[in-house]
């Protein structure tokens, strides 16, 4: 009993501070512990995963798609409801550029990331000669299944544009009898986009680059009924299908002979055009999806120039280096992992620097030094330098030897000799204050004098193209080509 007293008064004398002021600290301990571990940097939280490059890139062009014509750039049409909602999903740049007014020069420029060679006959078959290096042989030196599928018959494996690709589809417009003329073949778009998801799903787990252009909305403007009642039907002549051309060949012999009816009915077919194109690429994202590729492909959504509505007294493209026709929407959509911010950017970008920021991303080593710089910092929500090392720079083709040159928001305009050795005239627009390019500053000496040394600069070290490997074309390539706008539009 004595013991058991004992006892009792020693357990009791160790315990009864321990239950009553002990205990509630003990209990707390484990959280104070934790508190000091993390403050010390010693917590089990994971640190953030670092960004990882994209296994897969598909970049789909639509050829001829004006950056003006789209709803986040102030259009009120809504020609592209996919675009726009894929837009807020990625990242949107307002300010790219293209580097030539028409197809050919442009997507070499983008493919081999330099400015395009200074035209001279022959400028509309532009093609890779063989010791150009390609964005294409960068992606497959790199370990990439390369792929291509194409509906302008410009960019065709025929003429030497399937350099660096394991595969080359040219969906090509049809012969049609009736009309006695080569014309696009209804479906061709649609079949573009149903080759390029052949491909890729025969690609396995292997890593690929895939390369899609669609030709619409480039003329001829010949959406599907469905389409082309949305946006002006009613004002095409039951009895000229082709109506297009002939305002086309009215507007180059006299422009002033257009009719505000004139430009709107092709503004609506043109428009039509687009939103057709706009539903493929829902339809190809929504099969991306589907597939379980959205999680792993880096996906571009771009143009390779524009389209004029007569805003400078001509219909379509190739001839002036105005907004309308440099000026192209370009989107990039990222899977998570690749940390992209998302949302809308305003930095001068050019087309140009497509290889250059794939270069940066994916480790590419390209075989040439280029002139680009890479916006991936845009893209992981840095800022830009806001003096970047290359201008932008526009050309435009055929006879009509200008181009154009950004620096902020001034815009030079120079026209040049038939030999592109000298500027002969000048063309000044502050895009800030004049958007619409229509107040020439080219009497502003003090604003000129650094953007025509900097064009100056431009000129005399541009490359000379060396026309003599030019393909030859048969009179049937001729005649096809003519019919969708190319030779002398
Ligand atoms: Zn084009």
């Amino acid at each position: 009993m004595f013991i058991s007293v004992i006892r009792f008064r020693i357990m009791n004398r160790i315990f009864r501070p321990l239950s009553r002021r002990t205990v509630p600290f003990l209990l707390c301990f484990p959280f104070f512990l934790c508190v000091l571990l993390s403050l010390a940097g010693c917590s089990e939280k994971k640190p953030p995963t670092p960004p990882t490059p994209p296994k897969n890139i598909l970049i789909v062009l639509l050829d001829a798609a004006s950056a003006k014509h789209f709803s986040e750039w102030g259009y009120a049409r809504d020609t592209a409801p996919n675009l726009r909602k894929l837009a807020r999903e990625g990242t949107l740049f307002l300010n790219a550029h293209s580097q030539a007014a028409n197809t050919t020069p442009s997507v070499w420029s983008f493919f081999t990331g330099r400015y395009p060679y200074i035209p001279g006959p022959g400028y509309t078959t532009h093609h890779f000669a063989e010791n150009d290096a390609t964005m294409a042989e960068a992606f497959h030196a790199a370990g990439f299944r390369t792929g291509a599928v194409s509906e302008n018959p410009w960019i065709n494996s025929d003429y030497g544009w399937a350099k660096g690709f394991d595969h080359f589809k040219n969906v090509l417009s049809l012969y049609n009898p009736v009309q006695e003329k080569w014309s696009r073949d209804p479906a061709s778009s649609q079949r573009v986009i149903d080759r390029a998801q052949e491909w890729i799903a025969q690609q396995g787990d292997a890593r690929w680059f895939c390369y899609v252009h669609l030709l619409r909305p480039h003329d001829p403007y010949d959406p599907p009924a469905r389409f082309a009642r949305r946006f002006g039907e009613g004002l095409r002549p039951a009895d000229h299908p082709r109506a297009e051309d002939k305002i086309r060949i009215a507007a180059n012999a006299d422009p002033a002979s257009i009719t505000r009816d004139d430009r709107e009915y092709m503004t609506g077919l043109y428009d039509a055009n687009l939103r057709y194109a706009d539903s493929l690429i829902g339809e190809f994202m929504e099969w991306l999806e589907k597939s379980g590729l959205r999680e792993n492909t880096l996906v571009i959504f771009m143009a390779d120039h524009g389209d004029a509505f007569m805003e400078h007294g001509v219909f379509g493209h190739n001839t002036t280096v105005y907004e309308e026709v440099t000026n192209v929407p370009l989107v990039v959509l990222a899977p998570k992992s690749a940390g992209f911010a998302k949302g809308r950017r305003t930095d001068l970008v050019d087309l140009v620097d497509l290889l250059p920021t794939f270069s940066e991303l994916f480790g590419l080593k390209p075989e040439s030094a280029t002139p680009g710089k890479s916006f991936l910092p845009a893209l992981r929500g840095q800022t830009l330098p806001a003096d970047a090392p290359a201008p932008s720079i526009s050309q435009s083709a055929y006879d009509h030897y200008r181009f154009s040159l950004r620096r902020g928001p001034l815009k030079f305009i120079g026209a040049v000799d038939p030999e592109w050795r000298r500027i002969e005239s000048v063309e000044l627009y502050d895009l800030s204050k004049d958007p619409l390019e229509k107040n020439n500053l080219a009497e502003n000496a003090k604003l000129l004098a650094p953007l025509r040394a900097e064009a100056e600069k431009f000129l005399s070290g541009a490359e000379h193209r060396d026309t003599a490997n030019d393909p030859v074309l048969s009179p049937d390539d001729e005649e096809r080509l003519k019919s969708i706008g190319y030779l002398g539009n």
